[in-house]
């Protein structure tokens, strides 16, 4: 700790008050209203390390009209409920290894400049609700014990919640994520419903140890992430990197206008992935699936290298390239055909005879007849 700490105990973290060699919640009562006292709203709120009961933490709302500066909690332990409802942090607001005992209800609150809860500890439910932050959230290493609330939030800045743990039931729907979101290497152990958030969202490397409903506008990645349950993902205008994604149930992809790479993902439950609008899959490449339905994709670009289960593969109004006459042709036939047939079309002269029977026959264009390894080489 890098402030003066209280003389009431070894063992009490809470920054000793000037003139006093005591913490606030150590103080004598005449010298606790004398302290708040001197709070004064918009002014820094230096409570770091410091206990505070539900009653003390009203008081001191109080005594700042419910509009804090820059407010400095770091490590404080707050042993009531704890509701934020109307009051406005005006500057940056940090919290990092605090610890919550009880509620945390942030909801009704706003907080005009960063806030930052690393690492702390939730061990109860936690509310943030609507809340809207103008900077930035960190909640990178905090442990969330019970069900977490972030529904309708407002992250202008972005939110980072690396390595966190959402041990109840977590939701961020409706939010709006600002720069970004990044839940890499996250836990969550009960059902995380991320729907219809705004913004984009980074799950790589994290744990999902029951369903996940996710979604995410401009950018989506989940590589190398983990799913005990089904995974939902629906996204719009958005590049999606589902590289080496593991899931054990159910998986269902909906893209819209968006691309999307599953290189080694392993989806061991029934797997589907319908496309409107141009959305596109870059690679199948390794892609271990024992059923996997693509609908209303464009594959013309898609490399399937490795594909371990190709019979498992359903095709339906899937494209695969512009024809001679620049237009989208569909096909649905079996993955396992239109592997044998790029296989064959290796051959020269069946190259030839192929590209002389021109694109129609069964859906295939003059531009894969003449890029024969098109289905079984990766681009690069
Ligand atoms: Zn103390």
């Amino acid at each position: 700790m890098d402030w003066v700490t209280c003389a009431q105990s070894a063992t009490c973290t809470g920054i000793a008050r000037r003139p006093y060699d005591r913490c606030l919640a150590h103080l004598p009562q005449d010298e606790v209203t004398v302290a708040l006292a001197g709070m004064e709203p918009g002014r820094l709120l230096d409570l770091r390390g410091t206990t505070l009961s539900g009653d003390l933490l009203r008081r001191v709302v109080e005594a700042t009209r419910s509009r804090p500066g820059r407010a400095r909690l770091d490590r404080a332990r707050f042993t009531g409920d704890v509701r934020l409802a109307g009051v406005t942090f005006a500057g940056d607001v940090s919290l990092d290894g605090a610890r919550f005992e009880r509620l945390a209800s942030f909801f009704g609150a706003r907080f005009e400049g960063n806030l930052s809860l690393a690492s702390v500890r939730f061990a109860r439910e936690l509310s943030f609700h609507g809340v809207p932050v103008r900077g930035h959230v960190s909640l990178d290493g905090a442990v969330m014990s019970r069900d977490a609330l972030f529904s309708q939030a407002v992250f202008g800045h972005g939110l980072s919640c690396e390595s966190a743990r959402f041990e109840g039931y977590a939701t961020f729907d409706g939010a709006s994520l600002g720069e970004a979101a990044s839940f890499r290497g996250a836990r969550f152990g009960r059902t995380l419903s991320f729907r219809k958030v705004s913004g984009s969202a980074g799950f790589d490397a994290a744990r999902f140890a029951a369903d996940a409903y996710l979604s995410a506008t401009g950018r989506f990645s989940a590589a190398r992430a983990r799913a005990d349950g089904a995974l939902d993902l629906a996204v719009r205008g958005c590049g999606v990197d589902l590289r080496r994604l593991v899931v054990a149930g159910t998986t269902t992809v909906r893209l819209t206008d968006s691309q999307a790479d599953l290189e080694g993902a392993v989806l061991h439950g029934a797997a589907t992935v319908t496309g409107r609008g141009a959305s596109t899959l870059t690679s199948l490449c390794e892609v271990d699936a024992a059923s996997l339905a693509l609908h209303g994709l464009d594959l013309s670009a898609c490399r399937f290298a490795g594909l371990a289960h190709p019979a498992g593969v359903r095709l339906e109004e899937c494209t695969f390239a512009l024809t001679g006459h620049g237009m989208r042709v569909s096909v649905s036939l079996p993955m396992l055909r239109w592997l044998s047939r790029s296989r064959f079309s290796r051959d020269r002269s069946s190259r030839d005879r192929f590209s002389r029977d021109g694109s129609s026959r069964d859906g295939f264009s003059n531009r894969l007849s003449r890029r024969p390894n098109a289905a079984t080489q990766p681009l690069e």
